[in-house]
């Protein structure tokens, strides 16, 4: 029987028979993985805590044929304050459905994870809206549909936060409003982008263009992955 310690995030559960949960692990050293756990869905259970959102962790694993069991657990950092606001709550819950949908079982996993943890922690006592675009941005660059946020890609002429602009969904990048045919966006979302990416721009991001940013994420997202991501689309209604 193999054994395996692992750091990682749980990113999803699903119930299981009658105690039992089925983990998505995002691990800093071996990939995301799919691993059961017993019992916790029992009053008093002891590892309870290692089968809730966003709980991280060691976990320890053993592998029995193809199986993944969850043993034993040690909390790193349980978020709490993110369970007491439910703006935070939902952005969080955004940080792990994007980094399930942009992760692969086989992978490297190590700076989505990283990613993830240093978002969430953030998140706590910051501004969740920003924290969640920054982390989107990474995770979507880890999974290879990374977005650019430079010049018009047809013309090659400097974007400007007053400007409309396109989004190209093909090629996760803006253009001048005339050289492409993406949807319609506004220079206040690349602007917006740029920030998060800590690129120069222009002014204060208001809570309007961060809004913007994450629907066009969300909707980035979906075309990439075929994601629904339900929890950033509560989280836009939300804010
Ligand atoms: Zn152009």
């Amino acid at each position: 029987m193999e054994e395996l310690k692992v750091n990682a995030l749980m990113i999803r559960a699903t119930d299981y028979g009658e105690n039992d949960r089925i983990l998505t692990l995002l691990t800093a050293e071996a990939g995301k993985l799919t691993a059961g756990i017993k019992g916790v869905r029992k009053a008093g259970a002891k590892l309870k805590f290692a089968a809730q959102p966003f709980c991280f962790a060691e976990y320890v694993l053993v592998k029995r044929g193809e199986r993944y069991t969850v043993i034993q657990a040690s909390e790193c950092e349980s978020f709490f304050e993110l369970r007491c606001d439910v703006n935070k709550l939902y952005a969080a819950s955004s940080v792990c459905e994007a980094a399930c949908a942009l992760s692969f079982e086989g992978d490297d996993c190590s700076r989505i994870f990283y990613a993830a943890v240093r978002a969430l922690s953030a998140m706590c006592g910051g501004d969740e809206s920003m924290e969640l675009i920054k982390f989107l941005l990474v995770a979507l660059k880890s999974a290879g549909y990374g977005i650019g946020v430079e010049n018009c890609t047809e013309c090659g002429r400097p974007l400007t936060a007053e400007q409309r602009l396109r989004f190209d969904m093909d090629t996760g990048s803006f253009t001048c409003w005339e050289c492409g045919d993406g949807a319609g966006t506004g220079g206040a979302t690349y602007n917006t982008l740029r920030a998060a990416e800590g690129k120069s721009h222009v002014g204060e991001c208001t809570a309007e263009s961060e809004k913007r940013a994450l629907r066009l994420l969300r909707e980035y997202i979906a075309y990439k992955t075929d994601a629904r991501c339900a929890g950033l689309s509560e989280y836009i209604r939300l804010i």
